[in-house]
């Protein structure tokens, strides 16, 4: 029998144009390619969930979702199963795209302690954060492994998609801030990371004309520059300066008008990084997540281990700095739903990975809190998704629609009635395949 999967089918309408005929032609050349099989042999078919494709279309019930080689081919209710197409029965579920995180890190501290090696190390943490349906991660500030970790990647290995900036810059004068910028252009980065910060006064900030350097390095190489910064002022002047993308909140005070309406017309993304703020005061008590099992189901016990002795609580209760990210945390908060409502690109990112900032669960929390912050949640997931997707500039990723990877979430319970469904997660696809719960070889 013939295939079915023959019709024109359209992608919904991208909401940049600038992809929109990239798109368009990788979708028709896809659908192309499947009327010429004269079966579906090589297909899947997952038939029956509730499908938020990410594109801001409304959730396609019934749906059946076309995959060839890794890619969505089509996504349509009730959609026809080719004959000869293996199929998946996802009955009652919801289906997300795969989350992706615009901010994270990957170091290698998180994988199995038996792991042995940079290269196998990153990668371990790659996986942790695959088993917790982060299926891309945009690495701020990490070294040469995770490049080595991008460039050996295959797009349908069972483990985050990666992007990387390599080692933050933080250099003193402009000669080393250009030199270390060109040393991370030479290894081949995506971005490339800065920081401004005095860490609430206790440290000196990175000189401006440093900061031009970096720049000017990205003007010259065509390296975007992400930027970490925490004051409102520094943000201004680094949007002026020409950075690429404002890595965390603005954390000192509310937002104003005209630097909210220069990020607008800049169209440069914005990354909350909530979760960051939490992770610096909330081991001062026991935090509730230790008892989540959905937390629980990937923690890392050591770190819990660590992260609960009586010491490092009482530290942590104790530290000026902790009490200042708590303050810094509330106008994150509100500065995210200032600089959503007035149409700014808010992308989800997490600063995971460092210690005390667990990969894979860091993510969902940072959705649940956008919304507590009044972002709704299918907003909150087109932030995690589609918009981090173009803001972290990884193409074919982010929604579900012809041509894109088929990276994608099943979900028991509906995440756009409730954001915390989301730790209803029960599978997890990358490029259409499985990811095992306990990483490849579990
Ligand atoms: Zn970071």
């Amino acid at each position: 029998m013939r295939s079915l999967v023959c019709g024109p089918t359209m992608p919904s309408v991208p909401f940049r144009m600038i992809t929109t005929l990239r798109r368009l032609a990788i979708g028709l050349a896809l659908v192309a390619a499947g009327c010429e099989a004269t079966d579906g042999t090589s297909t899947t078919a997952f038939t029956g969930a509730t499908v938020w494709d990410g594109t801001g279309s409304p959730p396609i019930a019934d749906a059946t979702i076309l995959v060839r080689e890794g890619r969505v081919v089509s996504v349509e209710s009730n959609g026809a199963v080719p004959s000869g197409a293996t199929e998946i029965g996802l009955d009652g579920r919801y289906v997300v795209p795969g989350l992706v995180n615009a901010h994270g890190h990957v170091s290698g501290a998180w994988a199995d302690g038996d792991v042995v090696g940079e290269l196998e190390r990153v990668r371990g943490d790659l996986e942790l954060f695959a088993r917790y349906g982060v299926t891309t991660v945009n690495s701020l500030g990490d070294g040469e492994p995770v490049v080595a970790a991008r460039d050996s990647a295959s797009d349908t290995d069972p483990r985050a998609r990666l992007r990387a900036a390599g080692p933050v810059i933080t250099a003193e004068e402009p000669a080393a801030a250009r030199e270390a910028a060109l040393d991370n252009a030479e290894m081949g980065v995506d971005w490339l990371k800065l920081r401004v910060d005095d860490n609430l006064g206790t440290s000196a900030k990175m000189p401006w004309n440093a900061v031009q350097a970096v720049l000017t390095v990205g003007d010259e190489t065509g390296i975007p520059v992400a930027t970490h910064l925490f004051y409102l002022e520094d943000a201004k002047r680094l949007l002026e300066m020409g950075t690429a993308m404002v890595a965390h909140s603005v954390r000192d005070r509310p937002v104003d008008a005209a630097f909210t309406d220069r990020l607008r017309a800049s169209g440069v993304c914005y990354v909350p990084t909530l979760t960051r703020e939490v992770s610096t005061f909330v081991y001062a008590d026991r935090p509730e997540f230790f008892d989540d099992p959905f937390f629980i189901r990937f923690a890392n016990s050591e770190e819990v281990a660590r992260l609960s002795q009586a010491d490092f609580m009482r530290r942590m209760a104790d530290s000026p700095t902790a009490a200042g990210y708590r303050e810094g945390l509330a106008h994150a908060k509100e500065n995210v739903k200032t600089l959503h409502d007035a149409g700014v690109m808010v992308a989800m990112g997490t600063d995971a990975g460092p210690a005390g900032r667990f990969p894979g669960y860091f993510e969902h929390m940072e959705l649940w809190m956008m919304v507590d912050a009044g972002l709704s949640p299918a907003d909150a997931l087109r932030s995690a998704t589609a918009v981090a997707a173009e803001c972290a500039r990884v193409d074919d990723v982010g929604t579900l629609e012809p041509g894109h990877w088929a990276d994608f979430l099943v979900l028991g319970e509906d995440p756009l009635v409730d954001i915390r469904a989301t730790r209803s997660l029960e599978r997890v696809y990358i490029a259409g395949a499985r990811v095992a719960p306990d990483g490849p070889g579990g």
